[in-house]
């Protein structure tokens, strides 16, 4: 029998079909964050499926230098797919290619450093990051965070990852609770916590909980469960990935529950594919069928079971910022919409380019800043333009970034998850 080659290997016949779509058209390159920002062919789509072609027949190798700067520089919004008339799976070719540039390409010690610290020592273990949630909630209290930013001693990357930190709320964890509904019982469900979301932004989770009793669940929050995995299949990390899916999938599917939410875009479709990351796991094949029918993020979930809208008014100029990973890949782009339609007094203002990306992207705000700061820039002067209060989100990373953006641009804006706006309002009533 042949032997196949790694460039077959790592192009099967279904990448290859993929790489074969591509029409050259260029209509992709008008959403594209990164081509905006550079105005290079190399740092749009259509450059990166010709780079990844020349790697599939062989003109390159995965050695070459351009291959691994270009395909590391794209944040895999996948915008380009949903402004694709030929149906490119763009995200797939990406992270097959980053998969396999893991095992060849050895990347600068900052990027090795920053990957293993987040991907591999703090992202898996919940303990860990509440640690460095409390750690950062006395560095903001203590007025040291205060007195370094007005120091001038944080300076490039180190100014930008200290950027991010958002206010941290100390609150109890809810770990291995059950909240009861309130009012008639009309289901019962499981959430996932999220890494980051639990740590650092732990109220959002709380007010999933709280809109979901307030429509008659009761809510789950399984002990076990981890981080999705999204942050490493999307840095390559694939094995990795998969072990936090198996843990996901015992601690959450063990329980007798009509949905499993996710609040975070990312998060969610990450669980949505994990169908894919476990194909060649026979152990897993069938519960994973069964995990993935009952992955709904919270807007989609809300949004199906029909919920009774606020009754009370929340008079607020509201825009919205579509998480890529919601919009582009689950396709949950009218529901928080509706949701937020539905209050009372919130007039919703769209922003005037909905499908660009915040700069977020996973750690790539962590990793290329130079690149994600100009992107939030440009986020940042859409919101600005719709005079908005209150600015809207839906994932985690989207959360932080967005938050961020509003802090260095002085807005006098709130900037809330979907779940907080309803919750908000519910609370109203009374
Ligand atoms: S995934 Fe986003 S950044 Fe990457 S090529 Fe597509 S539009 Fe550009
Ligand atoms: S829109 Fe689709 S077919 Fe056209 S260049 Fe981009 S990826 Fe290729």
């Amino acid at each position: 029998m042949a032997t196949r080659s790694p460039i077959e290997v790592l192009y099967g016949s279904a990448h290859q079909a993929q790489l074969d779509r591509c029409l050259h058209c260029g209509l992709c390159l008008s959403v594209c964050p990164t081509y905006a920002l550079s105005g290079r062919e190399s740092e749009a789509p259509r450059g990166r499926i010709n780079l990844m072609r020349a790697v599939a027949e062989g003109r390159i190798g995965l050695d070459d230098p351009t291959l691994a700067v270009h395909l590391d520089n794209c944040l895999v919004c996948r915008a380009c797919e949903t402004a694709c008339p030929s149906g490119v799976h763009y995200g797939e070719l990406v992270e097959v290619t980053r998969a396999a540039l893991a095992a060849t390409h050895r990347p600068g010690r900052l990027a090795r450093f920053a990957r293993w610290a987040g991907l591999r020592q703090l992202m898996p273990y919940p303990r860990r990051l509440r640690l460095l949630a409390l750690g950062a909630w006395l560095y903001e209290r203590s007025g040291l965070q205060a007195l370094a930013r007005r120091s001038g001693l944080l300076r490039g990357r180190l100014r930008s990852i200290e950027a991010l930190a958002p206010p941290v709320r100390l609150r109890r964890f809810p770990d291995g609770r059950a909240f009861p509904p309130r009012g008639q019982l009309r289901g019962r469900v499981a959430v996932l916590q999220g890494c980051i979301q639990e740590a650092f932004l732990g109220q959002v989770n709380d007010a999933t909980v709280r809109v979901l009793q307030r429509n008659g669940y009761e809510v789950l929050i399984p002990r076990g469960q981890t981080c999705c995995g999204a942050a490493h299949v999307h840095n390559g990390e694939e094995e990795l990935a998969r072990q936090l899916a198996r843990q996901n999938i015992d601690a959450l599917l063990a329980l007798e529950v009509d949905a499993i939410i996710s609040n975070a875009g990312g998060c969610g479709a990450t669980l949505k594919s994990y169908a894919d990351l476990l194909r060649d796991d026979p152990d897993y094949r069938t519960r994973v069928a069964a995990f993935v029918a009952k992955v709904r993020d919270i807007s989609e979930f809300l949004a199906e079971r029909a919920v009774e809208p606020p009754r009370a008014t929340l008079p607020a100029r509201t825009t919205y910022v579509d998480s890529c990973h919601l919009r582009n890949v689950q396709k949950v782009v009218q529901q928080p919409r509706a949701l937020l339609r539905s209050i009372p007094g919130l007039e919703l203002v769209e922003l005037r380019q909905p499908e660009r990306c915040c700069g977020s992207a996973g750690v790539y705000n962590l990793v290329h800043p130079e690149l994600a700061e100009p992107i939030l820039d440009a986020k940042m002067a859409d919101i600005k333009a719709t005079g908005a209060e209150i600015v809207v989100v839906s994932n985690t990373g989207c959360h932080m970034q967005i938050l961020a953006g509003v802090r260095r641009s002085g807005l006098p804006a709130r900037v809330m998850h979907v779940v907080e706006v309803l919750d908000e309002a519910y609370r109203r009533e009374g």
